[in-house]
């Protein structure tokens, strides 16, 4: 089937401008033509866009779609519970405008499949499988009364992680994850605040674990992906090879040069720690986890300065964590807009993290060969960062792969 898009302003996911006069093109799963001079077959099923925006789909790169509860300990919740709560977030998520997202710790190919055959009607999913953790990591969450080695049939932490240490362990760790289907290697590099028994500003894996894991990454074409609050977790595996930093939230101004110069890609995720600290008493978080959030949310807004003004290159996360909380995954572009222009946060949840996820050209511009995966927007998302606070409210069309999620335009 043939789809043109007409009398739309575009933002193209790399450029900061809104184009006039383009049309887009699409064919099956793939945009086969956008710009100017595009050919209009007679036989095309036509879209007024009405003056309105046209998009790409949003990417967010930092979900755990199986976090249905803010207490993430493995050995709670029945699995067949945590994959339909994992349904219904997923259907938010592409309800309110993301059809892409890079799952830092939880989902397995499983869900991957379960979307990519229409089992579940979410976003694309990119993923990690689960994350690696050292023991006493931020992805071990088991009791502090678990003697040692026991942690589960699969040395499980967490429903996110998994445990192993020593150089062997965490090359068999990162090996059977993308056995398992990992697109990439998420590891836990410092102390985090979900998890109450480790310091925020602990490193956690040597240099020898470290090198080795982005050894495995690489031999298998893909990276690292770690999380990581201080500026030392943050030079730990940069020194190593980590492709991509998440949070990054107590970054300071050298190591951002350090990350610019060469070329490590931060991915914050603001709303999390945001929401959290409004929503905590509801939820049970432990006192000692949301010290550790109180102090990581409060340099939110000053880490998304520094990064930028130090040429840092940037993507777009959220970590929401809780099944209610996922409700508030667009307001990452509002709290963004505090320190930044909303149309660099919104090329960061575009264009800018489909390269950072070794997808670009696939998904996040609007480009021919891409897939189709558009958005039209009643409102300029390029200068209102709220657009996307409604739960996709202002958004008139959401096709993914070529297939209408949501269409207003229909005659
Ligand atoms: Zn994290
Ligand atoms: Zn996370």
């Amino acid at each position: 089937m043939t789809l043109v898009f007409l009398n739309a302003r575009i933002f193209d996911g790399i450029s900061r401008d809104l184009q006039d006069g383009w049309v887009v093109r699409v064919e099956g799963d793939r945009i086969a033509a956008a710009g100017p001079d595009v050919v209009v077959p007679d036989d095309a099923t036509r879209i007024d866009c009405a003056g309105k925006v046209l998009m790409p789909g949003l990417i967010d790169a930092h979900v755990h779609v199986v976090a249905n509860s803010v207490d993430l300990s493995a050995d709670r919740q029945w699995p067949s519970f945590v994959h339909t709560q994992a349904r219904h977030i997923m259907e938010g998520m592409l309800d309110r405008g993301f059809t892409t997202v890079r799952d830092c710790g939880g989902a397995d190919a499983g869900l991957v499949r379960a979307v990519a055959e229409g089992w579940i009607k979410g976003p694309r999913l990119n993923i990690s499988g689960l994350a690696l953790s050292q023991t006493g990591g931020h992805g071990d969450m088991r009791s502090v009364f678990t003697p040692p080695g026991q942690a589960g049939p699969h040395r499980v932490g967490s429903m996110i992680g998994r445990v192993c240490n020593g150089v062997a362990e965490i090359r068999e760790a990162a090996r059977d994850e993308l056995r398992k289907g990992a697109d990439f290697v998420k590891i836990m590099a410092s102390g985090g605040a979900a998890s109450v028994t480790d310091p925020i500003d602990n490193t956690q894996f040597s240099a020898e674990e470290l090198r080795a894991v982005v050894e495995e990454a690489v031999a298998w074409n893909t990276y690292v992906c770690a999380h990581a609050y201080t500026p030392r977790a943050i030079r730990a595996v940069m020194a190593a090879g980590v492709r991509t930093i998440e949070h990054g939230n107590l970054i300071d101004a050298d190591t951002a040069t350090l990350m610019a110069d060469t070329g490590t890609w931060l991915c914050p995720t603001l709303v999390a720690s945001d929401i959290l600290t409004q929503f905590a008493d509801r939820y049970g978080f432990s006192d000692v986890s949301m010290r550790k959030i109180a102090h990581v949310c409060e340099r939110g807004l000053e880490s998304i300065r520094i990064a930028r003004a130090a040429g840092v290159p940037m993507g777009f996360g959220t970590d929401l964590l809780g099944i209610e909380l996922h409700h508030y995954q667009g307001r990452e572009f509002t709290l963004r807009a505090r320190a930044e222009d909303p149309v660099d946060t919104l090329l960061s949840a575009t264009g800018l993290n489909a390269r950072m996820m070794m997808m670009d050209g696939q998904v996040g511009t609007v480009t021919a060969g891409a897939l189709a995966d558009l958005l039209v927007v009643d409102g300029d998302p390029t200068t209102d960062p709220d657009l996307f606070t409604h739960h996709g409210a202002p958004l008139d069309v959401i096709l993914k792969d070529g297939v209408f999620h949501k269409n207003r335009l229909a005659d």
